[in-house]
């Protein structure tokens, strides 16, 4: 179900492993609109249109911001679509980017170091484009084994309680809501339909199952734009096509990021060269306005500083500025189900776990669960029946890798509020901040070894900022190539410790 990045991805993995696989996807993603496009039409479109709902593609709303593809996710497509990488950069106008030499990030208010000990690639493409071409190149490589049900909506799980399995799914078409559903059954199915699945009311009605859940509201905004950058005059800004800079809340609660999305022939020479994706983005509610670009560059200099400002400035803007208020982070902890959960079905991607989308985790998030399960029915020793919980044990691994990374500091906003759901179905609400209600709300409750994290998140990026060898580790945890845990190796430890220290002594001494 859903044949997005998760869809996508998982179906080109388990061609090896099934004669036949079926998308249902809410969305007709194989309408002409999508599947003959040309190149300069996708741009068209995505440059012209508010928001994908006008091409009717409202399943992903996220469609139109900023999406950078992390190059752990990068390989993945490598791997699976051998031609795509070489389609994109010869008929779309993309390019290859270097970390190394194209990159200028700031984290937790420190800019990472650009001498890096290693190179991470970065496809300078948009989320629009980038799943349009994946879906056309699944077609071709593949066409004979899936079959897509498009603008065909799942609605409910058929199932076999006694049995805890999941059979099948009705389906029901999406123009004709009062049309009876239809049934479809298959050996294993896979819910791939993204942040607003409906896997945990089904299970729920079907088999009086609660997923555990967490949900944490921060309060994020977006509004990005498509943009020709033109140089300011600062060469540290002109001279890098890849600029972000992370909140850090509570002391600042604004950001912004650009990425390069095709190369564009240009005779003026104060150019970049590039049609970008621009973005600013907040938390603690803090919206950026999108109803003009005069005020958004005053809210942009007010609330992000000069750099940001005299990029944002001299930026020639392409496209509407399309907000996004809706992203949250939210976890189903399914592998504490054990044996519970059915046989059968699994969650992946967005519909397991969703993150800020400040880290860029989500899509490549996704490529790494599919993977997994391609690896779990590739090593060809497991029963059908068990392999649902083999994949919820490694694929919730790999989500709590991006969930670390990504929401550590989203517990820092001042009006956080989490919902937590446990397995006997009880709702705690928490949140902070909230003085006017007139009972008091539970307060957030951080961990001792959250707290930890956050101190040492800042005192890390601080030694990071003067470490190539830091700055490089700190990517190849975002890049997804490897686990957070790279950062606390002991000499890493050790670092952050003394440079820790040597700050509060010095403080103490004044
Ligand atoms: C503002 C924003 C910015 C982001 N930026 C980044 C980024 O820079 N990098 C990154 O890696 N990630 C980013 N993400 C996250 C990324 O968008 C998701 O992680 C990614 O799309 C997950 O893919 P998915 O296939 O799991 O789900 P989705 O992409 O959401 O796809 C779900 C699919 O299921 C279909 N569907 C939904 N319901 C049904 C149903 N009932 N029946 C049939 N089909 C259904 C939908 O039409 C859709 O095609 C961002 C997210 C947001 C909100």
């Amino acid at each position: 179900m859903g044949g997005s990045i998760g869809g996508i991805v998982t179906a080109a993995y388990l061609t090896k492993y099934f004669k036949r696989i079926t998308i249902i996807e809410s969305d007709d993603v194989l309408s002409d609109t999508f599947m003959k496009s040309t190149p300069n039409q996708l741009l068209d479109y995505r440059c012209r249109l508010g928001g994908p709902t006008s091409l009717g593609r409202s399943g992903v709303s996220q469609m139109y911001h900023l999406h950078v593809l992390e190059s752990e996710g990068h390989k993945i497509l490598q791997e699976l679509f051998p031609q795509l990488k070489d389609k994109l950069l010869n008929e779309y106008d993309v390019r290859e980017y270097s970390f190394k030499t194209d990159c200028r990030f700031m984290v937790n208010g420190f800019l990472l170091n650009q001498d890096l000990t290693e190179d991470f690639p970065l496809l300078g493409i948009d989320r629009f484009t980038l799943e349009t071409a994946m879906r056309k190149e699944l077609c071709l490589q593949y066409g004979n084994q899936i079959e897509w049900k498009c603008n065909s909506r799942a609605v409910q799980l058929i199932v076999d309680q006694s049995l805890n399995i999941i059979k099948g799914i009705k389906y029901r078409q999406k123009h004709h809501v009062d049309s009876s559903s239809i049934d479809l059954y298959g050996d294993f199915i896979i819910d791939c339909t993204g942040r607003n699945t409906s896997s945990v009311k089904w299970l729920k009605e079907s088999f009086n199952l609660i997923v555990p859940t967490m949900q944490i509201h921060f309060g994020l905004g977006y509004v990005t734009f498509i943009g020709e950058r033109f140089k300011t005059g600062d060469p540290s800004l002109d001279s890098k096509q890849i600029v972000a800079c992370s909140f850090n809340s509570p002391d600042n609660n604004t950001g912004f990021a650009t990425t390069p999305i095709r190369e564009i022939k240009t005779m003026d020479e104060n150019s970049l060269g590039t049609l970008s994706t621009l973005l600013v983005q907040c938390v603690n509610y803090e919206y950026p306005p999108n109803d003009s670009y005069e005020n958004l560059l005053e809210w942009i200099k007010e609330k992000l500083g000069p750099e940001c400002y005299s990029v944002f400035k001299s930026t020639k803007v392409c496209s509407p500025l399309v907000s996004y208020r809706r992203a949250i982070d939210d976890r189903k902890y399914v592998e504490q189900l054990g044996k519970k959960w059915p046989q059968n079905y699994v969650l992946l991607g967005d519909a397991m776990c969703t993150f800020n989308p400040g880290y860029a985790q989500g899509m490549t998030h996704a490529c790494r669960q599919a993977r997994e399960l391609g690896k779990i029915f590739q090593e060809n020793c497991h029963k059908l029946k068990d392999i649902s919980h083999i994949f919820n044990r490694r694929a919730s691994a790999i989500s709590e890798e991006c969930w670390l990374l990504s929401t550590t500091n989203d517990w820092k906003t001042p009006t956080l509020k989490i919902v937590e759901t446990d397995k006997n179905g009880e709702i705690k609400i928490y949140q902070r901040g909230d003085d006017s209600a007139p009972t008091k709300s539970l307060q957030p409750q951080e961990s001792l070894m959250l707290q930890f994290m956050q101190w040492y998140t800042h005192w890390f990026s601080l030694c990071a900022s003067k470490s190539p060898q830091l700055s490089t580790d700190f990517y190849r945890v975002m890049t997804q190539h490897s686990s957070p845990s790279i950062l606390m190796k002991p000499t890493t430890l050790l670092t952050v410790f003394y440079t820790a220290f040597i700050n509060y002594f010095n403080l103490s001494k004044k």
